[in-house]
């Protein structure tokens, strides 16, 4: 496999779809326009949720994006594993009641194997676990043999984020070897681990939501698909970590650079590292998309300020900042 730079990725997967006759659009700004639904964008998906409810026309009835994403579940992870960041881009492919599985999966795999050249046997899918159509189009369209095919539940295989367009998915996982797995003797697709990663997310929309449990079938499905970049950086540049991808670790060596640290001389210091080179992409972009911070995000961003924070609230200030946001 060939080492490619963040920035080489993003551009080679715009230019794939263009390719299959997509209208590439810019990211939209990390604050919702008109969805109070939401308080910051969270999928590549998000902003275009007009667009599959029919509310508004899409510009094509194809359209690919890179789209800044900003989440914090998982924000007291950050720092502590190497996976956990609360800014990240997604880049993602869209088919507004045109293209469906066929046509979604057979992209996917031609960009995976012959433009990024991942070899076939690293890889894995997941369906949902009722979805026979994805199993049989996995199966026998693309090639991929019956018991790398791997059925979940509803919890991992469909998704929805609160009410909207939602329906069954379909992840596509990188082994990155034994070395990677845990002592768990079942350690397959769906571990907690690090050896299966799962990095293309392939949603077939065919429902919305009223986020009450109610699932009413869309009148023409839709494909809606999500690739985390700075994982898929992992993979192409052959790093574990989120933070040793070129674009992030700039950031970093920036930052210890500024605080006078070396990064992996002290583990104490490298979550600190890692917890400020995150907050600081965070911050950065939501400050460029007009959200004023009101207090912690700010010292947050300062790093002689963020063990005190960290260490007085017991828990990290963006969590806080993003709660307490001021839209202008
Ligand atoms: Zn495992």
């Amino acid at each position: 496999m060939e080492y490619l730079g963040l920035n080489e990725i993003r551009e080679r997967f715009l230019s794939f779809f263009e390719s299959k006759e997509h209208v590439r659009l810019e990211s939209a700004p990390l604050v919702p326009r008109e969805d109070a639904s939401l308080l910051l964008i969270n999928s590549g998906m998000a902003p275009l949720k007009k667009y599959f409810l029919g509310v508004e026309t899409p510009p094509g009835k194809r359209v690919t994006t890179c789209q800044k994403c900003i989440r914090t579940p998982d924000i007291e992870r950050v720092g502590k594993t190497a996976r956990h960041g609360t800014f990240f881009e997604m880049l993602g492919n869209f088919s507004f009641g045109d293209y469906f599985k066929e046509d979604a999966t057979k992209w996917a795999w031609e960009f995976i194997l012959d433009d990024l050249k991942i070899p076939a046997e690293r890889l894995w899918v997941s369906i949902y676990q009722d979805d026979d159509d994805a199993f049989e189009i996995w199966n026998k369209n693309r090639g991929v043999p019956a018991e790398r095919i791997v059925r979940l539940g509803k919890e991992d295989n469909f998704w929805e984020i609160g009410s909207g367009p939602c329906g069954p998915c379909s992840e596509i996982y990188y082994d990155r070897g034994e070395e990677y797995g845990c002592d768990n003797p079942n350690c397959a697709v769906g571990c907690d681990c690090d050896r299966y990663v799962e990095f293309w997310n392939l949603v077939f929309t065919q429902f919305n939501s009223d986020g009450a449990g109610t699932y009413t079938p869309l009148e023409h499905p839709n494909i809606d698909t999500g690739m985390g970049l700075e994982r898929l950086a992992c993979i192409m540049q052959g790093v574990g970590n989120l933070f040793e991808v070129d674009t992030v670790q700039n950031i970093m060596k920036h930052i210890a650079k500024i605080a006078g640290v070396e990064y992996k001389k002290n583990e104490k210091t490298d979550v600190s590292l890692r917890v400020i080179t995150d907050h600081i992409r965070s911050t950065v972009f939501m400050v460029g998309d007009g959200v004023v911070p009101m207090c912690c995000a700010v010292c947050c961003a300062a790093p002689r300020a963020t063990e005190c924070c960290w260490a007085s609230s017991g828990r990290s200030c963006l969590k806080s900042a993003t709660l307490s946001l001021t839209k202008i």
